[in-house]
This record gives structure tokens, C-alpha cells and sequence, in this order.
């Protein structure tokens, strides 16, 4: 187990300084920490988990592993786990075999490779296909195999996941899901676990680690994700719709967005104010937009009404701009073409040039 540090940790594949696949970053991974590494495809991920278990050098910054430099070490000496997307199998070995191989290079007991390829092969439903060669396999019996390779290790420093479930079905993907989290509390080793499914990310992890164009923009718990988001890109990626965004601008208490005010917490105004805010937005989640019923409320079109089951997903425009709005279905019918509606100010954040523009009180409760 190890608390893995990057400093100036930056790496371009072509060497060039204006081509960084991973933008010079300092970030601690916390011993035993479980993280989901969380950003679309090309965003950086494999290239970020790659440096962090010894297969890529990057061409910026150090690696320590526990306060040692691991810069030039190679991901054996590192002592780490990785799975990759695309399982890495010996064909010819059987399932036994191939999941007792990390044990066995390590001069593991035969006691107790037999005793932990038992558990893995157990956790994992592999029991019926030990005997089996690994060749005649289908996918997701081959992935659950490179999985178990992972796992199988107790004495590892940290494992690192890189979108392991992709081919496996929802279900099982659940489950396994689950089981790495009880893995996770019962040996405690720094996980990290690349993803670019939202719903994977948080269910898996204690902490997320967002990533966008070779950057990390927010790192917090799931719940901070989605009521803080730190960047617009967080905002708009996490949420299924993702978080509204309307340029503004501030007056007073209110931000205004074509013509209509919607009024602010005091001290988020003068934040707004103080910061020269460039490019101002304000955000809101269509979870916490309310029905304004008999109050003053934003007066917006209706153009589209979703029925989603549990509630329906209502698209307004206020102005020229498009809104999402969950309401719940004990709400009634929803009359005529406008809707009044009701932006709750503990419910709005703020952006400058993408970024949340934190207010005094927010900002001491940071990550
Ligand atoms: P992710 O895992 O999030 O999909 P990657 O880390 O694989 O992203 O890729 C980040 C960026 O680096 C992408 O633009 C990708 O095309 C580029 N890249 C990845 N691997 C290589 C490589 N071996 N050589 C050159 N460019 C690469
Ligand atoms: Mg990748």
C-alpha cells in the first residue's frame, strides 16, 4: 500500500511542450485511498494511470511512491497491480494458471496460491472454468480472468483498473462493482479505477477524479460533484441531463439573464463582483429548479415535455436559453405554454471562464 505523489507531473507523446496529453499537474493519491479516474474518451486517463504504474516515463515531473522517487521504475519494482481494458491472458496456460502466474513470480507458497487463487476464482464465479485453457474463452470470461490476475496479489502497492468491465453485461457489472468495494475494505489497497461511465465512477469510489483534455478539474466525493461542481465541464459531464448554464450578468443582488432576475445569496453576488468575472454563467441543476406555484417566479416557453417514469423532464427556454427542469409527478398537470419557475440561490453556482467562482463561506469547506 502506498500514498503515490506526482509532482509536475506532465507528459507529452511527441515531446512538445504545446501537445501535452497530460497537463503538468501536483496530485497525492492518498494511501489506501479508492479513487475513479472519470473523463471521456482521449481525455487522458490510460496516460495518467500508465505513469502512475511505471509503463509510461512521463516526460515531466517525478513520481514518488511512500516518499520514494519511482520515476525510472519499472512496474514490477513499483509492486503494482494494473488491469487493463483488453485482458492480457497466457492462451495456452489454463485458468488456474493464469491466476495463480503473479503469485508464482513472486515465489508465492503452493498453500497459498492455491488458497488465494480459490478466493479470487470464488469472488469472481470462475470456479467451473479453472481447468479450462484460457484460449477457448469468450470475452468476459477472458476479462474476468485479467480481473482475478489483479487481484490475486495481497502484498501489491496499489491496482490500477483501466475500464476493466467494458465488455462485460450490466449485471455482473454491478456485482463486481460491489466486490471491489469489499476487496477495497477488507485489504485496503490504493485503488484506482478508470471509467468513463459517470454511474461506474460513483458507485465505485470514495473520491472522483474528474479529467478533461489532459487535466484533472475537480476531485471530490460524489454528492460534491454534483451539488458544487468546480468546472462547467463537471457541471455538464456528471447529471443525466447535466447541469443548465446561462450567461449572465450581475446587478446588484441578481444575475440576469435576458431581461429576467434571478436573485443571489448576498455573498455570492459580491463574490461574482469582485472577481472581475469574465464570460460569466450561472448554473443550476434541472434536479433543483422548482415549480414557483403561486410566488413570483422566472416566467419561461415550454417547448418539450418528457415523460421519464418518476417524474417528467421539462425543456424551457427563459429568453433565448434552454432549461431543464425535473418535476416531480405528484405536481400535477402542467398548465398552458409558460411555466413559473423558481431558482432556489443555495442551488446556484456561479462561473467565471468555466471555473466556480467559490464564495467566502464555500471556500473553507474546499477540497
Ligand atoms: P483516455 O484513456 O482518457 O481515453 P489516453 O490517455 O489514452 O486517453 O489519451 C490521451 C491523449 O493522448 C489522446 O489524445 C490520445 O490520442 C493520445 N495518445 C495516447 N496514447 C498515445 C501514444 N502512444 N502516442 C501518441 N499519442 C497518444
Ligand atoms: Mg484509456
Amino acid at each position: 500500500m502506498a500514498l503515490i505523489n506526482f509532482e509536475n507531473v506532465g507528459h507529452s507523446y511527441s515531446g512538445k511542450q504545446d501537445d501535452y496529453a497530460l497537463q503538468p499537474m501536483n496530485f497525492r493519491w492518498k494511501d489506501g485511498g479508492a479513487y475513479a479516474l472519470l473523463g471521456p474518451s482521449g481525455c487522458g486517463k490510460s496516460t495518467l494511470l500508465n505513469i502512475c504504474s511505471g509503463l509510461l516515463k512521463p516526460s515531466e515531473g517525478s513520481v514518488s511512491f511512500d516518499g520514494k522517487d519511482v520515476t525510472d521504475m519499472s512496474p514490477e519494482k513499483r509492486n503494482i497491480a494494473q488491469v487493463f481494458q483488453f485482458p492480457v491472458l497466457y492462451d495456452s496456460m489454463t485458468v488456474f494458471d493464469n491466476l495463480a502466474f503473479p503469485l508464482r513470480n513472486r515465489g508465492a507458497s503452493k498453500s497459498h496460491i492455491a488458497q488465494r487463487v480459490a478466493e479470487v476464482a470464488h469472488m469472481l464465479e470462475l470456479e467451473d472454468v479453472l481447468k479450462r485453457r484460457a484460449s477457448g474463452l469468450g470475452a468476459e470470461l477472458k476479462q474476468k480472468i485479467s480481473m482475478g490476475r489483479g487481484l490475486v496479489r495481497d502484498d501489491v502497492s496499489a491496482i490500477l483498473f483501466d475500464e476493466p468491465l467494458t465488455v462485460i453485461d450490466p449485471q455482473l457489472k454491478w456485482k463486481l462493482r460491489r466486490q471491489l468495494k469489499e476487496i477495497h475494505k477488507e485489504f485496503g489497497h490504493t485503488l484506482i479505477y478508470v471509467t468513463h461511465d459517470q454511474v461506474e465512477a460513483l458507485t465505485f469510489a470514495e473520491q472522483v477524479v474528474v479529467m478533461s483534455e489532459g487535466e484533472i478539474v475537480q476531485v471530490g466525493t460524489p454528492q460534491a460533484l454534483f451539488e458544487r461542481p468546480e468546472h462547467t465541464f463537471v457541471g455538464y459531464f456528471i447529471g443525466s441531463p447535466g447541469m443548465n448554464f446561462l450567461p449572465c450578468e450581475i446587478d446588484g443582488q441578481d444575475a440576469v439573464v435576458d431581461g429576467q432576475r434571478i436573485p443571489l445569496r448576498a455573498e455570492q453576488a459580491s463574490a461574482a463582483r469582485d472577481c472581475n468575472a469574465n464570460s460569466l454563467k450561472l448554473g443550476i441543476r434541472p434536479e433543483f429548479v422548482e415549480l414557483a406555484g403561486n410566488q413570483q417566479g422566472l416566467d419561461l416557453q415550454v417547448s418539450r415535455i418528457s415523460e421519464m417514469g418518476q417524474f417528467r423532464l421539462v425543456t424551457a427556454l427563459l429568453g433565448q436559453h434552454e432549461v431543464k427542469v425535473k418535476i416531480d409527478n405528484d405536481h400535477g398537470p402542467l398548465e398552458g405554454p409558460n411555466i413559473n419557475l423558481h431558482f432556489p440561490p443555495e442551488w446556484i453556482c456561479l462561473y467565471s471562464n468555466e471555473r466556480l467562482i467559490q464564495t467566502p463561506n464555500e471556500a473553507t469547506h474546499g477540497h
